[in-house]
């Protein structure tokens, strides 16, 4: 297991405190420079860590799925639409429509993605860090710190060179 990983599991609730003022520093300086710095972090750690050694987004966090990722996977998993919405989905307290189990039914035993290439949007896109649009999330990384090792080392890596 990598040893990105181990911090990760090492983390104190200070961090989450900690992350959060970072997040509040950052938005005065959103913007192109710090896309491109989160983008570089994001390569270098992703280096570090194999997602397959992890999974913890797919075990602890339901992701959103849409009506194109409903209708793109029930058609990959030969499956009526309201067939799959019926076993498969749920609304959450925001109103989304989310998988109804966590860890994910499509998670494997060997932490593949049974529905790799049709997966959700949602997971495409986690944890934000990278495209260049690390500005837009500002709001989410402290809390996806909690759950991604790779976030919580992109965070830790910008406080030690961006200071507080
Ligand atoms: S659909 Fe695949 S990538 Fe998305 S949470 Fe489930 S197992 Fe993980
Ligand atoms: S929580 Fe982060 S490091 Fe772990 S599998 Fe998900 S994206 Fe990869």
């Amino acid at each position: 297991m990598s040893k990105l990983i181990k911090n990760w599991q090492n983390r104190k609730p200070k961090h989450y405190k900690q992350h959060k003022k970072l997040m509040r520093k950052l938005g005065q300086h959103k913007g192109k420079r710090l896309d491109q710095y989160a983008e570089e972090l994001h390569e270098n750690t992703f280096q570090q860590i194999d997602c397959l050694d992890c999974a913890n987004c797919c075990t602890s966090i339901p992701p959103i799925v849409t009506k194109g990722d409903v209708s793109r996977i029930a058609k990959h998993l030969s499956m009526k639409v309201s067939d799959f919405e019926e076993q498969y989905l749920t609304t959450d307290e925001d109103n989304d429509t989310v998988m109804n189990q966590s860890p994910c039914p499509f998670l494997l035993e060997d932490n593949m993605c049974f529905i790799y290439e049709f997966r959700p949007k949602a997971c495409r896109q986690y944890p934000h860090t990278d495209n260049y649009e690390f500005s837009k999330h500002l709001n989410l990384h402290a809390q996806n710190a909690l759950y991604c090792p790779a976030v919580f080392h992109i965070l830790e890596t910008m406080q030690q060179n961006i200071p507080t």
